[in-house]
């Protein structure tokens, strides 16, 4: 059993399994539904409404310690807030819990600064200016690895440094933005022409989104032990992936248009304090040498891990129009799924010199679980399409199929702590 949470005077965020419990507070940018103007703001998710800085700044005194921060918010600068220390972070969140918590008396100017999540549109939460794409999931690179290597499916590099390449931060969207089904050069096999059609090989994967605080200079690696201090928080990733057009253009370097045309994030923004209580060791199943010193550090292998429980969930047009829920195809968890920890690649990434800004975004790699029905890809699920899976309506799916919608979720539960969600990341093939 989760522990109770301490409580908010919200009583929406206190309804067992809110994703948005006090404990939580993540950050979101939207605009009002009845905004013609599409004004930008930034807010917290408390239960189901959301605290608006911009409201907030005007109806209520700030203390002079927070005014910088609260300014920032006011005016829908999430990046530069980020920027900012790991002690103002704190100051702020320490400041809205006490506003939004049970014993808090003067509710009234608080309470015309919430506005309900249903009457806002969620746009991406900051501005991200690059993208990059890891490849820490270690049961995904071994299924991938044994379609196409099967004796030898880890790369030699993969136990000594987390794999990654620079994606589009262009075509990254927010949770619900209909996903067009991309065109693309591919052929049918080995020594054929190649063509140029719809991919018929849409698929998705469920990564989690390491989003990046303060920066580093040009020319000034991040060493392992203060790596934690450039984490800001997470978001669920799907990395939409046309595995056709990926498998007939990645040689020699690997992906390019079979990943860019869409990469959809959930909409909040969950911050490394809202998941400190679900800390845990590094652990890893498969038995690889020791590390190179600067990806070592005793902080990272005992509480370099964080234990999220993630879900893909399917529903297909005819689910829809016949009134079926959506339909759960597999479950993983982080800690289990990843080889390498955030510090880990945040240390890597800047290691050369490559500088990180506020707001730059990380996706961890596929997430599958140990086994095969944990799979987070259908490319893995479906053993490259060979082996369809069948829904409880009893139709199947080798790949995507247009009017097909994926839902990821993912959340934060253990014994000790306060459940904590991420909300949902949604795309609608079309
Ligand atoms: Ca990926």
């Amino acid at each position: 059993m989760s522990q109770i949470s301490v409580g908010s005077w919200v009583e929406s965020a206190n309804h067992i399994g809110c994703d948005f419990p006090i404990e939580n507070l993540p950050f979101g940018r939207f605009y009002l539904k009845s905004d013609h103007l599409k004004k930008e703001r930034i807010g917290i998710a408390i239960g189901d409404q959301i605290l608006d800085f911009f409201i907030l700044s005007t109806s209520i005194e700030i203390p002079s310690e927070l005014s910088a921060s609260v300014q920032l918010l006011a005016t829908a600068n999430l990046n530069t807030f980020m920027s900012k220390s790991d002690a103002d972070h704190q100051l702020l969140r320490s400041w809205l819990s006490q506003l939004l918590g049970r014993q808090y008396l003067e509710r009234t100017k608080i309470q015309a600064a919430l506005i309900p999540q249903i009457d806002v549109v969620l746009l991406l939460p900051c501005e991200i200016g690059d993208y990059t794409d890891f490849y820490a999931g270690i049961h995904h690179a071994m299924n991938v690895g044994k379609m196409l290597r099967p004796d030898a499916p880890l790369g030699e590099n993969y136990s000594c440094l987390p794999v990654g390449y620079h994606g589009r931060s262009s075509s990254l969207l927010p949770s619900g933005t209909p996903i067009k089904r991309p065109t693309g050069q591919t052929r049918a096999s080995d020594g054929k022409p190649p063509y140029f059609q719809p991919t018929r090989r849409l698929d998705y994967e469920l990564e989690l989104g390491v989003f990046i605080g303060c920066g580093n200079e040009l020319g000034s690696p991040i060493a392992i032990e203060s790596a934690e201090d450039h984490f800001f928080g997470m978001c669920i990733l799907n990395d939409w992936s046309a595995r056709d057009i990926q498998g007939w253009e990645s040689t020699p370097l690997g992906p390019f248009l079979g990943k860019s045309f869409a990469t959809t994030i959930s909409p909040w923004l969950v911050t490394k304090f809202a998941l400190e209580p679900f800390r845990c060791p590094l652990t890893r199943t498969i038995k690889a040498n020791a590390g190179l010193p600067y990806l070592e550090s005793t902080q990272n292998t005992q509480g370099g891990a964080i234990q999220i429980m993630l879900e893909v969930l399917i529903q297909t047009e005819e689910m829809r129009s016949s009134g079926e829920p959506p339909y759960r195809l597999v479950q993983s968890e982080f800690s289990e799924a990843a080889y390498w920890t955030i510090a880990q690649m945040i240390t890597h990434h800047t290691s050369n010199g490559c500088n990180l800004r506020a707001g730059d975004l990380f996706g961890t790699g596929t997430l599958s679980g140990p086994t095969p029905e944990s799979a987070g890809s259908l490319l893995e699920l479906t053993f490259g399409g060979k082996q369809a899976i069948k829904l409880p309506n009893g139709q199947v799916r080798g790949f995507l199929e247009n009017g097909d919608t994926v839902i990821m979720k993912a959340y934060c539960d253990l014994p000790n702590a306060v459940r904590i969600g991420f909300g949902d990341c949604v795309g609608m093939i079309v």
